[in-house]
């Protein structure tokens, strides 16, 4: 199956690619999870606890105590709805940064909730003039939802324990996503005790209200971006593989067949999490990035085996029905603001960069592909970029061979890194440059191009692992 066109795209002037969204909107979105935060301190406010802090002994420690669990539970929701996959968050940061906050967020939350927990039961401790562990028992078997509470503590303890790097680089990806779901479990099983024996929330119906609010719009996320939408999209366009073609070896082509596909939100550059349903391991959702401009009735992905659950995407068969998360990503063509463009792939890497260099305007010399690869072997869609280079002039650099070293992106024999990357892109300084690739080696790529002027908002990257 072709999917290299030479037909030269129309050119998309920015006011009709459609505007990045407007230049506050980031800052409207972390403004609104501070304002969260800054809610439930004024519920702690007014609930008297400053004089409670200023009292001093057990009343001081509960105060504190109170704080904490609230800004930790407030933390949850905002943990929850950065996953969500809410189309304007998403689109506005992309997976990989929403990962690395989501991670910042809940280590912040977990603490906080182990400091809720240690304050409230010294705080009634002090209070009752009594010893730590009888005191806690008590709090535990005797206090409304307090047994809930306590499941949700260890579920999300066990979540933040196994999400330590180093904890995790010992359990396989499905193994660990399979845990981390609890997550869920332990935001539900805490509310209970918040609504029963959180003072701020027994003592004010508009607190109570507010809290009941937050919990429905992070479970109605969870349910209509995470759940809903995917099923919606997957049955409206009928998504079925249609053909299954090696490229290289360990490396193959899924062709996906669908109606309307143009009627989907889709760019050259992103990616889905894929099911392909009835095959094994079907259950458990896999990012692939588009290897070709999507088109209405047709989409690619290239996958390079890597483990089982790439294995499995390898071995199914046409006429496999597909469900998809997403389009997510923001390495698209509605980044780009400038005439040239310098794509740089390692690897499997490249998946992205093909399609862009498919869908993206540019007059023949004005684009660069430097594509790194081991050997020429592993150079997957070769064809596809002699296509390319003929009849749409994008210059294309095969750089082979081991990497020179770790702080290299280059393999050895190339040289200075900022030297070659001047020979190679000789416009790469007032180029739009997308890089993919294994992270390491994306931090070396990035390293010359700060190092060549690029401007970071000129730099867009995709990494294939969060
Ligand atoms: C945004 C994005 C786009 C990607 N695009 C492509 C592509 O076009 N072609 C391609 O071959 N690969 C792509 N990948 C990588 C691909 O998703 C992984 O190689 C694949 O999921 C590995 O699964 P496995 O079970 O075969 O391997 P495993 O041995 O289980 O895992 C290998 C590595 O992949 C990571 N991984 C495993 N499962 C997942 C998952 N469900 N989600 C995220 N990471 C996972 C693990 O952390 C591990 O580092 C992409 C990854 C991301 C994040």
């Amino acid at each position: 199956m072709d999917v290299a066109t030479t037909r030269q795209p129309r050119r998309i002037p920015q006011r009709v690619r459609g505007s990045r969204r407007p230049g506050w909107w980031p800052d409207a979105l972390g403004a609104a999870s501070a304002a969260s935060v800054l809610i439930v301190v004024a519920l702690w406010v007014h609930g008297g606890n400053v004089q409670a802090l200023f009292a001093g002994g057990g009343s001081a420690l509960t105060s504190i105590g109170r704080l904490t669990g609230l800004v930790a539970a407030d933390l949850l929701f905002v943990q929850v709805i950065l996953m969500a996959r809410v189309p304007w968050i998403e689109r506005t940061y992309g997976q990989d940064r929403l990962a690395r906050w989501h991670r910042l967020v809940g280590f912040t939350s977990i603490n906080l909730m182990l400091a809720h927990v240690a304050f409230i039961t010294l705080g009634y401790a002090a209070t009752a003039h009594s010893s730590l562990l009888p005191e806690a028992w008590q709090l535990v078997t005797t206090y409304p939802g307090m047994l809930l509470a306590t499941a949700a503590t260890a579920a999300l303890v066990m979540i933040a324990v196994t999400s330590v790097r180093a904890a995790r680089a010992r359990l396989r990806y499905e193994s660990w996503h399979l845990l981390h779901l609890y997550a869920y479990l332990g935001v539900g099983l805490a509310l209970p005790h918040e609504l029963w024996t959180g003072a701020e929330f027994v003592a004010s119906g508009a607190a109570r209200a507010y809290w009941w609010f937050c919990y429905i719009v992070t479970v109605g996320c969870i349910l209509v971006f995470r759940l809903g939408l995917p099923v919606w999209r997957s049955i409206r366009h009928d998504l079925r593989v249609e053909a299954v073609v090696p490229e290289s070896p360990g490396v193959t082509s899924i062709y996906i067949r669908g109606r309307q596909l143009d009627r989907m939100p889709v760019q050259a550059g992103q990616f889905f999490l894929w099911r392909f349903l009835g095959a094994p391991g079907w259950t458990r959702a896999h990012p692939f990035s588009l290897s070709a401009a999507p088109r209405p009735d047709l989409l690619r992905i290239t996958v390079k085996e890597l483990g089982d659950g790439s294995g499995d995407v390898i071995g199914i068969k046409p006429g496999t029905r597909v469900l998809v998360e997403g389009p997510y990503g923001r390495l698209t063509g509605q980044m780009r603001r400038r005439r040239h463009l310098t794509m740089l792939a390692c690897g499997i890497g490249i998946t992205p960069m093909r399609a862009l260099l498919e869908s993206e305007y540019y007059l023949p010399g004005e684009a660069v592909l430097i594509y790194r690869a081991s050997s020429p072997a592993d150079l997957t869609f070769y064809r596809e970029f002699e296509h390319l280079a003929r009849h749409r002039g994008v210059a294309v650099h095969y750089l082979l061979g081991r990497r020179a070293n770790d702080s290299s992106w280059l393999p050895s024999g190339y040289g200075d890194d900022l030297a070659a990357l001047r020979a190679l892109a000789p416009d790469v300084s007032h180029s739009d440059v997308y890089v993919c690739g294994p992270t390491p080696w994306m931090a070396a790529v990035t390293d010359a191009l700060e190092r060549a002027s690029v401007p970071s908002e000129h730099i867009h990257r995709e990494t294939f692992s969060w």
